[in-house]
């Protein structure tokens, strides 16, 4: 999508970044641990996201949103998620949503669908990840059967983010489960809440809470034969996979955040913390620790800066959104750990916020696809890239 809108100039990216964090700091931080530890979807702030046009960041300007680039929504991204990381998932599968619509969609589902996705009428989610299968998506057995001019879906989604209060969702499904090779039968629907389509409840997890995961069933439910993405058969995880990169800059810049705010914790508390006599920011092991969690800072940010940049010039970018997401998401674990470490006692407890951190980390090593098929793309891309 972001290839294809008008670059926000950079005034404006400082403003839309200065009022979020005014509001951050004021509407949301005070409230982070409560819907934390209750597990609890925050309504009246996820209201307050579409007010401020959060909903439609990377739509473009032309269905009436803010038309910004891979490199300016993820600064977006980072910065919620220094304060609540949740808060980006909210947004995250709703901006890739629109952008499979935008990149392979028909005329008439551009039309009908981006508008409402733009003025958060509706709210996107993709349903990819069934019970037994997540890394290898051609291992899905969702079936959609056809049925005259419709399509009769059967089978379950696992992992839905926005699950419960979405309202669109991007569905894989096999069309034709005997193909060969299998993703020659896949097919993305573009899927409203109806009757045999069931929201199965919600996951409890270890962090990333608040925020609803959901697992989701299809029970003969009936779509009709324009809803298929893009009009054909067949292209289903083509479409998935081609919108993995801007998922991957996505998580990335989420990690980012979460590696910065740990940092900027350890940094605060370093200097009030006294042991010995001198503040612990004075020992040695511990100034070790916050000059390596600053590096990792400031390295996953530029491999994101670069990430993006090439997404909006339109330049393939898979490795460099896999790296970006290997070393950020990594670093945001590290970074957790060792704001804990600085944090002594204390960042076992549930009165500080690195606790958090430390449960959030792990799903940005997890989620678009994993660190491990990371490497293995990063390894084929740097093998092709470099033939003998
Ligand atoms: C909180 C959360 C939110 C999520 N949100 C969504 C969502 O909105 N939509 C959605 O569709 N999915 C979502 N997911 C699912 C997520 O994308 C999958 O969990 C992820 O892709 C991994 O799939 P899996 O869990 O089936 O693990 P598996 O594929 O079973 O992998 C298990 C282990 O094997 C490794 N592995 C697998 N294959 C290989 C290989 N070829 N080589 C080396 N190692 C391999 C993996 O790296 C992993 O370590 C979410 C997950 C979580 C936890």
């Amino acid at each position: 999508m972001s290839q294809t809108n008008e670059q926000i100039s950079v005034q404006e990216e400082t403003q839309v970044l200065d009022a979020l964090d005014v509001w951050l700091k004021k509407e949301v931080a005070n409230q982070v641990r409560h819907f934390d530890h209750e597990d609890e979807y925050p309504h009246e702030i996820v209201a307050q996201m579409k007010d401020m046009g959060l909903f439609s960041l990377m739509y473009p300007v032309k269905y009436g949103g803010l038309g910004f680039s891979a490199s300016s929504y993820t600064k977006v991204i980072t910065k919620l998620s220094e304060t609540w990381m949740s808060l980006a998932g909210v947004i995250n599968t709703h901006m890739m949503l629109g952008q499979l619509i935008e990149r392979f969609g028909t005329t008439e589902q551009q039309s009908y669908f981006l508008p409402r996705l733009t003025n958060a009428e509706l709210h996107g989610a993709l349903c990819l990840t069934e019970p037994d299968a997540g890394t290898d998506l051609q291992g899905i057995k969702t079936h959609a059967k056809r049925d005259g001019d419709r399509y009769v879906l059967n089978g379950s989604k696992m992992w839905v983010t926005n699950g419960m209060y979405g309202s669109l969702y991007a569905v894989l499904t096999k069309t034709d489960p005997n193909a060969q090779p299998a993703h020659r039968g896949m097919t993305m629907f573009l899927a409203e809440k109806d009757v045999g389509f069931n929201v199965d409840g919600k996951l409890k997890k270890l962090g990333y809470r608040g925020v609803e995961s959901a697992a989701l069933s299809f029970d003969d439910y009936s779509i009709s034969s324009d809803r298929v993405l893009g009009g054909v058969e067949g292209k289903g995880l083509q479409h998935a996979m081609g919108g993995l990169e801007l998922g991957r800059i996505n998580v990335a810049a989420r990690a980012v955040g979460v590696a910065r705010a740990a940092m900027d914790d350890a940094v605060k508390y370093a200097q009030e913390r006294e042991t010995f006599g001198k503040p612990i920011c004075e020992h040695q092991s511990i100034q070790i620790k916050l000059a390596d969690m600053a590096t990792r800072v400031e390295a996953s940010r530029l491999l994101v800066e670069q990430a993006a940049d090439k997404y909006d010039k339109g330049e393939r970018c898979d490795m460099e959104a896999g790296m970006a997401k290997l070393f950020a998401s990594e670093s945001a674990l590290e970074n957790a750990t060792e704001a804990m470490r600085v944090h002594g006692g204390y960042g076992y407890s549930k009165e500080f916020d690195v606790e958090r951190y430390y449960r959030d980390a792990p799903l940005m090593c997890i989620g678009e696809g994993t660190n491990e098929l990371q490497r293995l793309l990063i390894a084929k891309q740097l093998v092709k890239r470099s033939p003998i």
